[in-house]
């Protein structure tokens, strides 16, 4: 990619084919590509004046084509769980959160992909806020960035969900960008089996994420009946559950091994009953997938309950006898309001 002369670039908006691109219209050699990767995402070295295997007349070139930060840290939270939370800025004075979930096996990063939302999912503090913008590549990578440098853990991050605010499927390009990035064992060499993007049901966006990039899907369904859905998703309106699922089938793959994630967060009165549990038995039959029930995480800015402790068995017994991979999440980080749903809770309400 040629620069503007005078125009300031974010590197992390660049795929590595781009600065090849660079490098080789500098008559420079394209490994150079490379050698930057290597020290803005795996070493975190983001002034070209450290990257000292690189000649120092490039270093001086690189500082004045690109800046490399788009974020800012505003405030860190750290649960009690090991949970943190991280409130960043964008350089037009957004807010964003990212959040780090470690596990025994695994440190998970979870990133937003817009600023707001405009989905509106009747339990959602993000809808609550509304949408602003999207988030452009650079915005989505730097939260990698900014998450491994600030936090304490020493290790490294291994997945990352698209689960953070915002609709990642109605900001593909970014999003598949940033995979992209992901992805790359030149950049940061995250394994596609550790990486998941969560759709609310953005139905004609579905296959060309699929077919761009081979990460996990997550769909958050909440409802197996469009009548409740509708009401739950308003954008069920728009891809009805049957569309959705026509979709689905047609997914490259599709296998025991490479199953469609569902979420299916669980809430006292409206969608936990026996009866939605058959429904939503009838649903997956035949659908390699695998269930994730999260009982509501509950916040100021809604009425929703999370279901009793046996309502909630009764419910993971239906799906277990008919048949469906499920688990039960455990909710992380709501004491910092980093949970599930609770993002952004803090300035709307
Ligand atoms: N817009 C995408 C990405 C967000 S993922 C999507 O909808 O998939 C965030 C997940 O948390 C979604 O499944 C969302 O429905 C769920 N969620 C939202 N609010 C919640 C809450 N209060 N408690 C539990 N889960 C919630």
């Amino acid at each position: 990619m040629a620069l503007q002369k005078g125009f300031t670039v974010n590197y992390k908006n660049m795929t590595l084919r781009e600065m090849q691109d660079y490098f080789l219209s500098n008559s420079l050699p394209k490994f150079r590509a490379e050698q930057v990767a290597a020290w803005v995402y795996q070493k975190n070295v983001e002034d070209p004046m450290m990257m000292s295997n690189i000649d120092i007349n490039l270093r001086k070139k690189m500082k004045k084509d690109f800046e490399f930060q788009s974020l800012r840290v505003e405030e860190l939270s750290y649960s009690e769980d090991g949970t943190v939370k991280g409130i960043l800025k964008t350089k037009d004075n957004n807010l964003l959160e990212s959040v780090l979930i470690p596990e025994s096996d695994r440190l998970t990063l979870c990133v937003s992909s817009q600023i707001g939302c405009s989905l509106k999912c009747s339990f959602c503090a993000t809808g609550k806020m509304g949408f602003t913008r999207n988030l452009d590549t650079s915005e989505i990578i730097d939260q990698f960035c900014i998450m491994k440098r600030y936090t304490h853990h020493e290790a490294s991050i291994t997945n990352v969900v698209f689960m953070g605010m915002g609709e990642p499927l109605l900001n593909l390009e970014a999003v598949i960008r940033a995979v992209e990035l992901f992805l790359s064992p030149k950049a940061f060499n995250i394994p596609a089996k550790r990486i998941t993007v969560s759709t609310a049901g953005v139905v004609p966006k579905i296959l060309q994420l699929c077919k761009s990039v081979p990460v996990n899907l997550a769909v958050s369904l909440h409802a197996a009946k469009d009548d409740l859905r509708n009401k739950l998703v308003p954008l069920n309106r728009k891809f009805p559950i049957a569309k959705l699922f026509e979709t689905l089938k047609e997914i490259p793959n599709l296998s025991k091994r490479h199953p469609v994630f569902f979420e299916y967060t669980l809430l006292s009165g409206i969608n936990d009953s026996k009866h939605d549990a058959r429904n939503l038995v009838a649903l997956l039959k035949g659908v390699p997938s695998k269930l994730n029930i999260i009982p509501v995480n509950q916040h100021s800015g809604s009425n929703f309950k999370t279901p009793e402790a046996n309502v909630i068995d009764t419910f993971m017994g239906i799906l277990a006898s008919g048949g469906l991979v499920t688990t039960l999440r455990k909710s992380r980080g709501s004491d910092i309001g980093a949970a599930c749903g609770q993002l952004a809770l803090r300035r709307v309400f």
